[in-house]
């Protein structure tokens, strides 16, 4: 790898370099039919230093990508959309909150899909979804998407099946339209077992700070897990494509999810290989009176 565009934290740039095949693990490779029960939502082996250093390898990665989307702002360039699915506690308000740790507020927005309002409901379904793409020098985090109109709309049967499963392919016309239009794409689907899950709605009942995270819908789709499992092995299947593809994160355990995902967002950055923009013409004759 060449030298730090943006100098020091050489040790980042290793660490990046080293784990750049072992997070490639993760991705789905396009027309691979994912079978969720053979990838391990507690796998930890791209980082074996445990909890404790993992957290703070975390910590020098959110400052790496404070600096990576100050210059992707600063050069107004590109533009980079990530999309969190996954189900309920699987992590992505947590995903948001721990691996854009203070990145700039003013270059970095989150989308939040909930149910459909009567007004989106009478439009087609990307319709809601294109108003929050990226704009040039933004990151975009889709807190659920468009992928929500293959997934709880399917195992509820929202609609009928022959209209979901003709959306695979507008999805994937679409993310196409957007990498066109230059939008860097990254998918990440947070995998967490039924235990797992078990465990963190528990905490959710059991801390009344956590209450309103809380919901007896979710003990429903929970019911469901089997055909929950189906829906997203379909999507991951068909819609993981080389310009958006979806990587399936062990999300079991919290920090290597997030490490996960910190470093593949970092490497996608550092490929657009950025510059600051040139400085305007005489400037290193200014004085300032
Ligand atoms: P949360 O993300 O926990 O705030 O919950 C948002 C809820 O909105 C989830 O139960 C989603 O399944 C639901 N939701 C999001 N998009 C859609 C959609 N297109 N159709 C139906 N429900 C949706
Ligand atoms: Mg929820």
């Amino acid at each position: 790898m060449d030298a730090p565009p943006l100098g020091g934290k050489q040790n980042i740039y290793d660490y990046i370099a080293e784990r750049r095949c072992g997070v490639e693990r993760y991705r789905v490779k396009p027309g691979v039919q994912v079978k969720l029960a053979e990838w391990d939502p507690s796998d930890y082996s791209e980082f074996d230093e445990g909890k404790k250093k993992g957290k703070a390898k975390l910590d020098e990665l959110t400052d790496q990508l404070e600096e990576l989307q100050e210059l992707l702002y600063a050069e107004g360039k590109h533009k980079l959309l990530v999309v969190l699915q996954g189900t309920d506690t699987a992590g992505k308000d947590g995903v948001i909150r721990h691996v854009f740790d203070g990145v700039n507020p003013q270059g970095v927005k989150v989308a939040s899909f909930k149910v459909p309002t009567p007004q989106e409901l009478s439009r087609d379904y990307l319709w809601r979804i294109h108003q929050h793409t990226p704009a040039r020098g933004e990151i975009v985090i889709f807190n659920r998407s468009h992928y929500e109109d293959v997934l709880v709309v399917r195992v509820h049967e929202l609609v009928p099946q022959e209209v979901w499963s003709r959306r695979y392919e507008h999805i994937n016309a679409f993310e196409k339209m957007l990498a066109d239009e230059g939008v860097t794409i990254l998918k990440f689907f947070l995998h967490i077992d039924m235990d797992e899950q078990k465990e963190r709605l528990q905490a959710r009942l059991d801390d009344p700070t956590k209450h309103w995270k809380f919901s007896t819908g979710d003990l429903a789709e929970r019911k469901r897990w089997d055909e929950c499992v189906a829906a997203y092995e379909e999507m991951l299947s068909r819609t993981s494509t080389d310009y958006a593809p979806w990587y399936v994160v062990p999300s079991n355990r919290k920090w290597y999810r997030n490490l996960v995902i910190s470093t593949t967002i970092i490497q996608a950055l550092e490929d657009l290989e950025m510059d600051f923009p040139p400085a305007e013409e005489g400037l290193d004759e200014v004085v300032i009176e």
